[in-house]
């Protein structure tokens, strides 16, 4: 039996919005769903796991990565490198896998274009008040750094109008739920259901 196709999916949201953490509960709870680790040139965080959160590498590889035509899109953001690799995504969605990449705007618009068929994400905090709450409650970063984040976030947050969907994160539990409605009710499309239900659609007919 031949496999259904996965579909592509963007997710977006200013530093804080709470993405990584909807994302991590949302793949938990749907096993049909895997993330994008993307390659990066910053530093690691205290608690992040080279593989896991990303493949952190060098300035050097990334550029070498680069010229070997390895990402489907890249974006400089807050003075590092982002990219994801297109080997994994493209073997991913054929075995069927739902995927997502947890990517910025410019990312986002490199992906819309090379990729039409993708769905796109964008979760919003419920106020400034609650992120720059949510920057500062990370106790990882300068006040200087967070007075900066806040600025790009407003930046980020202006590209909003070219997502399908907007998730609030205000209770975090109501945001996974319309997260988790977004990727069923694409499951559900016509054409998906086609694909996946073939030989029940032919037997209906019968
Ligand atoms: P952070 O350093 O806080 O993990 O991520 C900073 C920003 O980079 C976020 O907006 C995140 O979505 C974005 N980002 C992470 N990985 C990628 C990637 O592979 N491509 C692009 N374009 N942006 C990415």
């Amino acid at each position: 039996m031949s496999v259904t196709p996965g579909t592509l999916y963007i997710v977006s949201a200013p530093s804080g919005a709470g993405k990584t953490s909807l994302v991590k509960a949302l793949i938990d709870a749907e096993p049909q769903v895997r993330v994008s680790v993307s390659h990066t040139t910053r530093g690691m965080r205290p608690g992040e796991v080279d593989g896991i959160n990303y493949h952190f590498v060098s300035r050097e590889q990334f550029v070498q990565m680069l010229e070997h035509g390895d990402f489907l899109e890249h974006a400089e953001v807050f003075g590092n490198l982002y990219g994801t690799s297109q080997r994994w995504l493209q073997k991913t969605l054929a075995e069927g896998f739902d995927l997502i990449l947890e990517i910025d705007w410019q990312g986002a618009q490199q992906v819309r274009h090379l990729m039409p068929q993708a769905k796109s994400v964008f979760i919003l905090p419920p106020s400034q008040e609650a992120l720059r709450q949510r920057l500062d409650n990370r106790g990882q970063d300068s006040a200087e750094i967070i007075e900066r984040r806040m600025r790009e976030a407003v930046s980020e947050m202006s590209h909003y109008v070219e997502y399908d969907y907007l998730v609030i994160n205000d209770d975090f539990d109501v945001a996974l739920e319309d997260l988790k409605a977004v990727f069923r009710a694409n499951r559900l499309q016509q054409a998906h259901q086609q694909l996946a239900h073939g030989a029940l659609l032919a037997q209906l007919l019968d």
